[in-house]
């Protein structure tokens, strides 16, 4: 039986190193938060993400706007935020209305506000390893292999989804000359023509996909680590909703060393790293640079330190 990598803790650890310095360096972190239309699963996720800001001590602002909002308006809304200095990061809840060009409004967020790294000059730093914010749920998935102390150095990661908020970005971090990454990375996609023989040499399956329960158990390796980004809403007989991953959990447990859940997994180490960006906009603004490698060391030695007897 594969172990279970659940995200609570993983998420517990960022925020506690968040609260630290938020304490420490006296901060009053604030983000403007921009939803449009009311998309069921985006409501949840924006509550979500207020709650998270009343724990950590910083201030979500929500703008909702209407379905029928026009370019030019979300626009504005993004250009007021960028000019207004006591907002620290804007964060846009995606899906946006139809009609809406995302990668327009994500360009006109000010970079150092950017905190799901939606600017091209953000996305540009990641193949350069440059510092900058970084996209939360590519981010919650390095996190979670750092937790549980998996190794990705010269393993070798098979992506299934090539998208520029998940499979495209977390495929370059993967690949970073750095202890926590140095990996081997293949990315699969819908027009990958022999996924299980790609999928089947992987150490470390990560399915970005969007497609419930997509990964059975022919598609993966034995012992191999299993990270699930999926989040499908699927209804059963009876009409109850629920939620799954892109990985059928019931077939691969099974098989694999270890697998995150669906809910409980990666998904609930997202909202946590969208503060670990907001902190760091906070403090850049104060002249405090901190990079990826500072806030790697904050969560995960102090958490180490922890469990050492
Ligand atoms: P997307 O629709 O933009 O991309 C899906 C990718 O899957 C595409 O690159 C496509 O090529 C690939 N794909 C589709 N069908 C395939 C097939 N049959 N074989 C191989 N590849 C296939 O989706 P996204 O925004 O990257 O999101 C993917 C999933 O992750 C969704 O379920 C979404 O809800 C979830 N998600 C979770 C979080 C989180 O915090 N956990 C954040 C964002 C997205």
């Amino acid at each position: 039986m594969a172990k279970l990598l659940t995200g609570k803790p993983v998420a517990a650890a960022v925020k506690a190193a968040l609260k630290d310095l938020i304490a420490a360096n006296s901060l009053q972190p604030r983000m403007l938060l921009i939803q449009a239309g009311a998309d069921p699963a985006s409501e949840f996720y924006v509550q979500n993400i207020v709650s998270n800001g009343a724990k950590l001590g910083c201030e979500v602002i929500l703008r909702s706007l209407p379905a029928d909002v026009s370019q030019a308006q979300l626009l504005d809304c993004v250009e007021g935020a960028n000019l207004d200095p006591s907002v620290h990061g804007i964060m846009i809840q995606k899906p946006l209305p139809a009609g809406i060009d995302d990668n327009l409004i994500g360009s006109a967020i000010d970079p150092r506000k950017d905190l799901d790294c939606l600017n091209p000059q953000n996305l540009g730093k990641i193949i350069l390893e440059a510092p900058g914010p970084l996209p939360c749920t590519p981010l919650a998935a390095l996190c979670t292999l750092k937790y549980y102390q998996i190794p990705i150095q010269g393993r070798h990661v098979v992506i299934i989804g090539r998208s520029s908020i998940v499979g495209k970005p977390l495929a370059n971090m993967l690949l970073w000359k750095k202890p926590f990454a140095n990996a081997s990375v293949t990315v699969c996609h819908s027009r990958s023509q022999n996924l299980a023989e790609l999928t089947q040499t992987a150490d470390i399956l990560i399915a970005a996909i969007g497609k419930p329960e997509f990964v059975k158990q022919d598609l993966i390796k034995e012992n191999c680590v299993l990270l699930d980004v999926g989040i499908n809403a699927v209804v059963d007989a009876q009409g109850k909703q629920s939620y799954v991953g892109d990985i059928d959990f019931n077939s691969c447990q099974d098989k694999a060393l270890a697998i995150t859940p669906v809910p409980g997994g990666i998904g609930s180490v997202t909202t946590s790293l969208l503060f670990l960006n907001l902190v760091q906009a906070c403090l850049a603004a104060q002249g405090v640079n901190k990079n990826i490698d500072d806030f790697l060391g904050l969560i995960f030695d102090a958490e180490k330190k922890e469990i050492t007897p």
